[in-house]
């Protein structure tokens, strides 16, 4: 058993970030603890969303809260989404990749499908914000991360920064 109480963010490159999460089959008080943890780290560190992987786990959950509050924050289990256009551009960072930032182009409007703390089917939908959030951490879900949505130019400005962020991984698991 994993005490989800414990959880910590997750850097680039940590491997779980790089890699699709598994379903949750049951959702329990393992999973609600996960789901406690995981808005807590997300208001902590002033982020609007957090995904299973960026709390080093590797399962499909992820909480938002477009407002950065807690009380506004929502949890969300085996999420589908469906995208509508039109597509806008706008900057986005991650907490996961510190000192990152490019724009990134998004759905304007996204329904998620999602079970919620109660083992309840849901559905929401959102525009602009909350939709980029959505598209954003379902991303994470499936092991991708915005330097892999940043443009050709972005990619190459953000190279240092990536470089950094692989020199203090390795710096942590050698000391
Ligand atoms: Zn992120």
């Amino acid at each position: 058993m994993t005490d989800y109480s414990k959880c910590t963010i997750t850097r680039y490159p940590t491997p779980v970030l790089m890699k699709a999460a598994e379903p949750i089959k049951e959702v329990n008080d393992d999973i609600r603890v996960l789901a406690e943890r995981m808005i807590e780290i997300m208001v902590e560190t002033q982020g609007v969303g957090l995904a299973g992987p960026q709390a080093g786990v590797n399962l499909r959950i992820f909480v938002a809260s477009p407002e950065g509050t807690r009380q506004g924050a929502k949890v969300y289990i085996n999420p589908s989404i469906r995208v509508e256009g039109p597509i806008v551009t706008h900057e986005e960072g991650c907490l996961s990749l510190p000192g990152i930032w490019g724009k990134i182009k998004r759905y304007y409007k996204c329904t998620v499908t999602a079970t919620d703390l109660d083992g309840k089917e849901f559905t929401e939908v959102g525009e602009g914000l909350p939709a980029r959030i959505f598209q954003h951490e379902f991303d994470h879900l499936e092991g991708r991360m915005i330097k892999d949505r940043l443009s050709m130019a972005g990619k190459l400005r953000s190279r240092g920064r990536l470089q950094e962020l692989e020199d203090e991984y390795k710096d942590n698991a050698t000391s």
